[in-house]
């Protein structure tokens, strides 16, 4: 099999890095390890998600599968009832003001069933196999990519370019072809969670995530997924989930009851419906990520952290930046260059920098942070909304990199 774009994962990051290629007439085949609908974590969408959603043309698809809307962010401090509120809110163009908008909160099956289901119907081939070795030519280029299909079989898919949208498998990395993967700073954190029904949601708009603080990287989320099911999370220090020596439910039950005063009253009676799953080691990035005819997206090369909901949106960003990038390159703008897609790891690292800033400025300078929300409550809408790669300058990036430079100096 031949195609123009070989992309290895069909989660959000792979799909729309398909539906944004067929925009430009691009083919591509996406090969997916998985059967869909699958469980997966990431279930809350920022306002970039839903701007990039909005693009897809899937507005009306996300209205007809009944997603929550989300309108904002309420977060609860330690003593748990005196919330504050982030709103969603979009801006048109750089200059113009905001405006109130909405995302939503998803099932991750449902939801990348859908894309998935989408990216097939612009055209793209999926392929259900697991990718196990990147082809690359005699002079280094990559020129395809091996498969093992579910008979165990193997086919050989050539391409011009090929994606690596694996997530947290980081496949390029495991096959040495990047350079070397790091700890993120948060990779001794843990996450806990599961799906209950039962919950007390706030009323009218229950759709609204809901986050709770007890101390430094110990947080907890709340996420309506549909009329009666609610993800609950909680992000503890993994020191601390070993030290307890529980059993992933034992954790999970205790911590609903004795973690927060106001979650634990929204909580009381409820079921859980979902395993427990545990998440640890998922903070990373990956150095020189993009080379000849190959490049990483999404969680394929970095994940700073999930307290901001800003994964998917960064995955569906570069999904799209790289199909532009793709774009050029087939047209031969950038041909017969040994990193082709340079400029694509410089814009990616410019907005997740800027997400690590926003994270680093919460948890070490927390007081700090507060202060500039005030002071810059539109820079923060718009970074908490996703535009992490709008502005030039957001004067309250530069700020926190000052004070987080003095604070990491101290240490
Ligand atoms: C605890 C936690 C909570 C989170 N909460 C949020 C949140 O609320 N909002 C948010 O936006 N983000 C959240 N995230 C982040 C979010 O889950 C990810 O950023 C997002 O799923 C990344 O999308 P992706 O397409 O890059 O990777 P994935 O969604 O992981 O998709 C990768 C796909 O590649 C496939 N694959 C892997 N290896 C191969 C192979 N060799 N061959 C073929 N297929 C392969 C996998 O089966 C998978 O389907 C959270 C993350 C964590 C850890």
């Amino acid at each position: 099999m031949q195609t123009q774009v070989a992309i290895i994962g069909g989660g959000p990051a792979g799909s729309a890095c398909a539906i944004f290629l067929a925009r430009l007439g691009i083919s591509s085949v996406i090969i997916e390890r998985d059967t869909f609908p699958r469980f997966h974590i990431g279930e809350s969408l920022t306002g970039g998600s839903a701007e990039l959603i909005r693009e897809m043309g899937l507005e009306d698809q996300m209205a007809s599968l009944g997603f929550p809307v989300k309108r904002g962010i309420w977060g609860h401090g330690p003593a748990g009832f005196t919330p504050f509120w982030v709103p969603i809110k979009v801006r048109e163009t750089a200059a113009s003001g905001l405006r109130e908008s909405h995302a939503w909160q998803v099932r991750r099956s449902t939801f990348d069933e859908m894309l998935l289901r989408h990216a097939r119907e612009r055209g793209a081939t999926v392929v259900r196999g697991t990718a196990s070795t990147p082809l690359l030519s005699p002079d280094g280029r990559a020129v395809g990519v091996e498969v093992i299909l579910p008979d165990q079989s193997t086919a050989r898919i050539g391409s011009d370019v090929l994606v690596d949208a694996s997530g947290q498998r980081t496949f390029f990395a495991n096959a040495g072809l990047t350079g070397s993967k790091h700890r993120g700073r948060y990779s001794r954190q843990v996450a806990i969670y599961s799906h209950f029904t039962g919950a007390i949601r706030d009323t009218p708009q229950w759709g609204n995530i809901l986050t709770f603080f007890k101390n430094k990287h110990y947080w907890s989320w709340f996420i309506p997924l549909d009329e009666s099911r609610t993800s609950i999370g909680f992000v503890v220090p993994g020191d601390y989930y070993r030290s307890r020596g529980e059993s992933k439910e034992d954790f999970i039950e205790r911590e609903l009851k004795e973690f927060n005063g106001n979650l634990a009253g929204r909580v009381a009676d409820v079921t859980r419906v979902e395993e427990v799953r545990a998440t640890s080691n998922y903070s990373y990035h990956v150095d020189d990520y993009t080379g000849n005819g190959w490049m990483c997206i999404g969680d394929a090369h970095r994940f700073v952290d999930p307290l901001f909901s800003f994964g998917l949106n960064i995955g569906m960003a570069e999904a799209r930046e790289a199909a532009r990038m793709i774009g050029g390159f087939l047209a031969g703008e950038t041909r017969g260059t040994v990193r082709p897609f340079a400029a694509f790891e410089r814009w990616s690292d410019r907005g997740l920098d800027r997400a690590q800033t926003m994270l680093d400025g919460f948890w070490e300078t927390t007081f700090y942070f507060g202060m500039l929300v005030r002071k810059f409550e539109e820079n923060f809408i718009d970074l908490f909304a996703g535009r992490l790669w709008d502005d030039d300058d957001y004067p309250a990036i530069i700020a926190m990199r000052e004070r987080l430079a003095e604070h990491f100096a101290a240490d």
